[in-house]
């Protein structure tokens, strides 16, 4: 079969829920004349009606002109039977996450849709070579995988089984680009590029959560203003539902075999089985009123008033003669705020001393193991990617005296210190190494390309850089380390750095 042009072409979308009527209104949006089929009529008559409103209220809001919504509800058709997909040069599927159903809507499609026809899952976990295993010509199908909303998330990820043609490939992302989606190839493997890469993005927030590093409310606030990402793990599994995220966290995992590096969170199956799943529920890590507005969580701490010039002389502060991320940043704030810190030849780039210890940028190891080699009280800061910017900034201590000494300079300077406990790698940096380390063996495994990835997890689920964008911000010889770091102290194998971050900072010519 060679490469169609599917601009012109009229689509099915089969199953009218969540998914089904957001992937019938982006095919809509685009010109296509759609028919939605799902087993309950009502089902879909429901869906479009929903549909009409949005689309009403954002007529009101000044979104949308009354034309185009017009148009957009025009082109969309509620099919009586499933006969009526006949003439769709597109078939997508969208109905509940069951093989066997699955296989046998497929196979119903494959003899009612003309030859020329592609018929595309919108499955999340299931194999793509066993959807089509039945089919007499499995070469025209593929996984096209939307994210909710559909209509709105820009990724698509384009997943041939192992029969599908090329072709068919080929003009999945050309009609992805026609509608204006970021159109990315992913290997069927379980969880596809997005939801196997963002796993240790919810396992680490969940981790910090069980091991007690920090509240839920630092925890998030954490990632969003030191990593720099839209939501914190625990209020976006809030979000998403505990349900569907542990779903997805099981599949993952029993899909790969339970291989660790995907253990789900025991905390996390603790919240489902409480019945607490996120907003929906009204209650989950969060607690949500009945309108389904978050309560305010608890902010973190907040800094105590900035402490006396004759405090902070008293520290004593120095840094090295270049100094480096937030040593620089730390130390041109203090001389801003009028104090004068020391220079000293014998600290590191990043390092600086205060009150007769030393504090050092994280670098996967716990402020106590960094004291015992260098025999001196320690304070070892997290990962940020914009240390005066954010404003916060998580830390753990050695001693009780290191702990209120740095608290009382950050807030010199303006920022707030937040305390963790003290365990390798903190939060965010342990958070972007192991999303980095997943992102490696996705592509070790070639499940798809480095710059594929970046985009499915920029545009799939907003990361704010792509996970080998980060690699080459922080080093992959550093991130070596920091893992190593982390799997050493921690004992546990799934912080081990995977070969293919190991052999790209060999390739980068960096010691490890
Ligand atoms: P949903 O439960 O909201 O909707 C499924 C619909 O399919 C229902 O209306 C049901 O009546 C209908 N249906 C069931 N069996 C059918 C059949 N044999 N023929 C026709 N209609 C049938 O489910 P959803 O969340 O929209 O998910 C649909 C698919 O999309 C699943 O494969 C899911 O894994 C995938 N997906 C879901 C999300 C998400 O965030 N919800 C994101 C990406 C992909």
């Amino acid at each position: 079969m060679a490469q169609i042009d599917l601009k012109d072409g009229v689509v099915g979308v089969v199953g009218a829920g969540t998914m089904g009527i957001g992937v019938a209104e982006t095919a809509a949006r685009a010109g296509h004349r759609v028919f939605l089929f799902d087993v309950s009529e009502s089902a879909a008559q429901t869906a479009l009606s929903a549909l009409a409103d949005r689309l009403d209220g954002r007529v009101a809001r000044g979104k949308i002109a009354r034309d185009d919504a017009d148009a957009i509800l025009s082109r969309l058709t509620c099919a009586p039977a499933l006969d009526a997909l006949a003439p769709c040069a597109l078939i997508v599927e969208a109905v509940v996450e069951d093989l066997k159903i699955k296989q046998d809507l497929f196979s119903s499609l494959e003899r009612l849709a003309g030859p020329d026809a592609i018929l595309a899952s919108n499955t999340s976990s299931i194999s793509i070579t066993a959807i089509a295993r039945p089919l007499e010509k499995p070469g025209r199908v593929a996984g096209l995988h939307f994210f909710n909303p559909a209509p709105v998330m820009k990724l698509v990820e384009v997943v041939p089984g192992l029969q599908t043609t090329q072709a068919t490939v080929r003009t999945l992302l050309g009609l992805c680009a026609h509608w204006e989606k970021v159109g990315v190839q992913a290997k069927s493997v379980p969880g596809f590029i997005v939801n196997r890469v963002a796993r240790p993005f919810y396992a680490e927030g969940f981790l910090a959560l069980e091991q007690g590093v920090a509240a839920p409310a630092q925890i998030d606030a954490l990632i969003e203003k030191s990593a720099g990402f839209r939501m914190g793990p625990l209020a976006l599994a809030d979000l998403i539902g505990h349900d569907v995220n542990a779903a997805v966290a099981q599949g993952v995992f029993d899909a790969c075999n339970g291989h660790t590096r995907f253990r789900p969170s025991l905390a996390q199956q603790e919240l489902v089985a409480a019945g607490r799943l996120g907003r929906k529920s009204g209650c989950g890590i969060y607690r949500y009123d009945g309108a389904g507005d978050p309560q305010t969580p608890p902010a973190p701490s907040l800094s105590p008033p900035p402490p006396p010039a004759a405090q902070i002389a008293a520290m004593a502060v120095r840094f090295s003669p270049a100094p480096t991320g937030a040593a620089l940043w730390c130390r041109d704030a203090l001389r801003k705020a009028g104090h004068a810190p020391e220079t000293d030849r014998d600290l590191a780039p990043g390092q600086w001393a205060l009150a007769g210890g030393v504090v050092s940028p994280n670098a996967g190891r716990s402020a106590l193991a960094l004291s015992t080699e260098i025999d001196k009280p320690c304070i070892v800061h997290d990962w940020a990617h914009d240390p005066g910017g954010s404003r916060l900034l998580g830390f753990s201590a050695s001693t009780p005296d290191m702990e209120q000494a740095f608290l009382a300079l950050l807030s010199a300077v303006g920022v707030e210190g937040v305390v963790l406990k003290d365990r390798p790698g903190l939060i965010a940096l342990r958070t972007i190494a192991m999303i980095v380390n997943a992102a490696c063996d996705a592509a070790r495994d070639e499940v798809a390309r480095e710059d594929d990835i970046d985009r499915a997890m920029r545009f799939g689920v907003n990361y704010p850089r792509g996970p080998f964008e980060w690699a080459d911000l922080i080093g992959p010889a550093f991130l070596t380390r920091a893992l190593s770091s982390i799997a050493e102290e921690t004992g546990d194998p799934i912080y081990l750095p995977s070969e293919y971050l190991r052999r790209r900072a060999a390739l980068s010519g960096a010691r490890m």
